[in-house]
């Protein structure tokens, strides 16, 4: 089970990636992916029709949400793994979470009109296929295909980041909302890629400490947005405090993302995989 090529943070057009639900299964099963869970953001609209491509394709999947939580001033995401996506408190949370992105859109179109970038709201939606869930990614797309900069990574870098010119803040739901949803929902929380919060290492012990106090039992030690130096500091953390390891390409498109499905890194063997709690 170990050996299990398993992939357990990956995106569809439902939030921000760039492929269908069932494109998003066919190429993990074309990459040899043997577990696949699709996590999109505070979304659960794509499970109904992975989960149907996955069954054709004898594929193992787990239904999966990336959940956008406010922890002190940063935003932190909680993966939620093999919960039902029918769970009423899931499914309402969710509805509520996704509600206040619209004005945040529309907040972030506002500051980067600021600095003279007009008709931003409108080039998001143009890249958005889920008008519920415009996201930063369908901002940088826009002003990637707009000419404004050479690609997304740098209109982050440029615009989008905390502290640049159109970030917002916005306040999520709380760390405890979020994994109670999903062990309330009955699935796994997972802290996503821990290595990409700009918070200090006492923050980043609180955070565990919070995260574990609600319910939280996973950790992505393996991800698509870890380094080999950061996988083996968050596999240090798993072993120290006894969480599960996850291995997660987080996936959005070949465009955008540096590990394709199924890609990473294979786990620590030391370390208990989250997916002996899944099959
Ligand atoms: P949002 O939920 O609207 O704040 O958008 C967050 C999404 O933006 C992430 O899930 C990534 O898809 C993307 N993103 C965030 N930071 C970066 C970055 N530095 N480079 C590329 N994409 C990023
Ligand atoms: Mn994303
Ligand atoms: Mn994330
Ligand atoms: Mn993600």
């Amino acid at each position: 089970m170990r050996l299990l090529n398993a992939d357990l943070h990956c995106h569809s057009i439902v939030s921000d990636g760039w492929l269908d639900p069932a494109d998003v299964v066919r190429r993990a099963k074309a990459n040899g992916v043997e577990l696949l869970a699709l996590t999109d953001h505070d979304e659960l609209g794509g499970l109904a029709a992975a989960a149907a491509t996955a069954a054709k394709l004898d594929l193992r999947f787990v239904s999966g949400v990336e959940i956008s939580v406010s922890f002190f001033r940063e935003t932190i995401h909680i993966v939620g793994l093999g919960i039902d996506p029918a769970e009423r408190t899931i499914v309402d949370g969710l509805r509520q979470l996704r509600a206040g992105r619209g004005a945040r859109a529309q907040r972030i179109a506002d500051a980067l009109a600021e600095v003279g970038i007009q008709g931003a709201l409108e080039g998001a939606h143009s890249f958005a296929r889920n008008p519920a869930l415009v996201s930063r990614a369908h901002f940088a797309r826009h002003l990637v295909a707009s000419g404004v900069m050479p690609d997304v990574k740098t209109v982050f870098d440029h615009y989008l980041a905390r502290g640049k010119p159109g970030f917002v803040d916005h306040e999520w739901v709380s760390l405890e909302d979020a994994v109670g949803w999903i062990t309330g929902a009955g699935g796994v929380a997972v802290l996503a890629h821990p290595a990409r919060y700009r918070v200090s290492m006492a923050d980043m012990a609180c955070l565990l400490d919070r995260f574990v106090a609600a319910g939280g039992e996973g950790i992505e030690v393996v991800s698509g947005a870890h380094s080999e130096d950061e996988m083996r500091r968050f596999a240090t953390v798993a072993r120290q405090r006894g969480l599960l390891a996850s291995r997660a390409s987080d996936f959005h498109g070949e465009r955008e993302s540096p590990v394709d499905l199924g890609r990473c890194s294979p786990l620590p063997p030391d370390l208990t995989p989250v997916w002996s709690r899944l099959i």
